[in-house]
């Protein structure tokens, strides 16, 4: 008996482990891509993550990135669909070029971007920041072939004239990635004198200025070729992160990456890295009375959904907003006397109209002679100067608290407890029946410090977090003001 569950286990041991299927880790029914870089005379850390984006803002790729391609191998490379080069530097050893030349010839598709045409080929290896190290190493010639191109030190030396603005021109109108594209500008460095290999086919193409060290001619820019059953995408543009922001740049890039990888391409001609949501919030922003950090306006910011548009005293309510706004998010400090009678209608009309209002850390100071809209709207109120019943306020700057949401409204939705390095405030004034939203237990702290106004006629937000550079960099601060906005929107 001993014998036989010891021969047991020696069975389950000698099993070959069993492999996790890919779609554990991948997003299914998505292109999947992966950038090489991690070496580059041009500045790849800030180029990367935009080649990256602006594939995932398409919604078609599953996008990761190898910052060491050297240490690629057949298995790595499996489960991808395009491989996208932004590497320029030196050659990664016979083990991952190889898997990356079977990668390519037997199907799969790689994409080349900017001075990742340049590498492995009879040209010295440039190091960070377009240095050159001086060293020579042996060509990697299937590089080349991939490419369709090499870069030679010989006249006419392959290169560039000085960057400027140009227009780029569609010539292959017949291929999947320049049907419907229309010519674009770029700023950008123009190659020129590339040695093509046969069998490219030309997508687009840009004149080079003689003027500015051009060679007179228009010179290919894109193409488009076949190595074994794989597609190869180049795109001579982007240099940088300026060239490409350019929507020609953005669109051709992505719809080259989906052709390499699928064989034909779906994607529109024009990608929107920060499309406009017709249906998103319309938030009035208003701001001054109080200084702040410039910081404050990256909390709202980023959101397709919600819609800003900031708009200071003395001018923020000269209008009839109710047409033109959902919600008002205040962030001002302004009293009563020194807003005209017509621009406390317009206030107390949108208010009453059913609208939302969010306020932020220092509005809750603002109107104290008028009590209708700290006692009625705000539930609450700094109190500047003590009166009867209601002692002064105070502020103390840079203090650590806990804050913890209040469990159960849509507000503070999904928050745990926060760390906050903040003002607080003390003796602020407010209503015994306001919802509380958060708390703390600092001593130097209200205990409550964020509520819902009990104010029937609309939605009324307090958060009095707000005050400076670290609060409004804190991901859970932006989401609490974000949640307090859709919510204050009827969202
Ligand atoms: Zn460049
Ligand atoms: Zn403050």
């Amino acid at each position: 008996m001993r014998r036989w569950l010891l021969l047991l286990g020696v069975a389950a041991l000698g099993q070959p482990p069993a492999e996790v299927p890919d779609r554990f880790y991948f997003e299914e029914g998505k292109i999947r891509v992966l950038i090489l870089t991690g070496r580059n005379n041009h500045d790849w850390r800030a180029t990367t993550p935009v080649l990256r984006a602006a594939l995932e803002k398409t919604g078609r790729f599953d996008v990761r990135v190898s910052e060491e391609p050297a240490g690629l191998d057949e298995k790595t490379l499996r489960p991808y669909d395009v491989l996208v080069s932004n590497y320029c530097g030196p050659r990664w050893g016979g083990r991952a070029e190889e898997a990356v030349e079977r990668f390519v010839r037997e199907g799969k598709g790689l994409v080349v971007v900017h001075a990742a045409s340049y590498p492995f080929g009879e040209a010295v290896v440039l190091g960070e920041k377009m240095t050159r190290t001086g060293v020579y190493e042996a060509p990697w010639a299937a590089w080349g072939e991939m490419v369709g191109a090499l870069w030679s030190e010989k006249e006419p030396r392959t290169g560039h004239g000085r960057r400027h603005a140009y227009r780029v021109e569609w010539t292959g109108e017949a291929h999947p990635v320049a049907e419907g594209m229309a010519p674009f500008l770029i700023s950008d460095e123009l190659y020129h004198h590339f040695r093509l290999k046969p069998g490219n086919v030309v997508l687009a193409e840009a004149f080079d200025d003689a003027a500015l060290g051009g060679t007179g001619k228009r010179e290919p820019l894109m193409w488009a070729r076949a190595y074994g059953k794989g597609r190869v995408f180049h795109t001579a543009l982007g240099h940088d992160v300026d060239a490409m922001t350019a929507p020609g740049f953005l669109a051709s890039y992505a719809r080259g990456v989906e052709w390499a990888a699928a064989g034909k391409v779906t994607l529109a001609a024009r990608i929107d890295m920060s499309p406009k949501d017709a249906n998103a919030v319309r938030v009035l922003l208003v701001t001054g009375g109080h200084d702040h950090e410039a910081s404050f306006y990256q909390v709202l910011e980023g959101w397709r959904h919600i819609r800003v548009n900031v708009d200071p005293h003395p001018v923020a309510f000269r209008h009839d907003l109710r047409k033109m706004y959902d919600v008002l998010v205040l962030y001002d400090s302004i009293q009563v006397e020194h807003l005209p009678e017509r621009h406390r209608e317009n206030l107390r009309t949108f208010v009453e109209a059913g609208k939302g209002v969010v306020l932020l850390h220092h509005a809750i100071v603002d109107f104290a002679d008028w009590e209708w809209w700290w006692r009625e709207v705000m539930g609450g109120l700094y109190v500047l100067k003590a009166r009867e019943g209601m002692p002064a306020s105070s502020y103390l700057h840079d203090v650590e608290l806990v804050v913890e949401p209040a469990g159960g409204h849509p507000v503070t939705r999904g928050l745990p407890a926060m760390r906050l390095f903040d003002e607080t405030y003390k003796n602020v004034w407010r209503r015994e029946d306001v919802v509380p939203l958060l708390r703390t237990n600092h001593p130097a702290s209200d205990a409550v410090i964020g509520w819902v106004s009990p104010y029937e006629k609309s939605r009324v937000v307090f958060l009095q977090p707000g005050h400076g550079r670290e609060t409004h960099e804190l991901p859970w601060y932006r989401r609490l003001v974000r949640q307090a906005v859709e919510w204050a929107a009827g969202r």
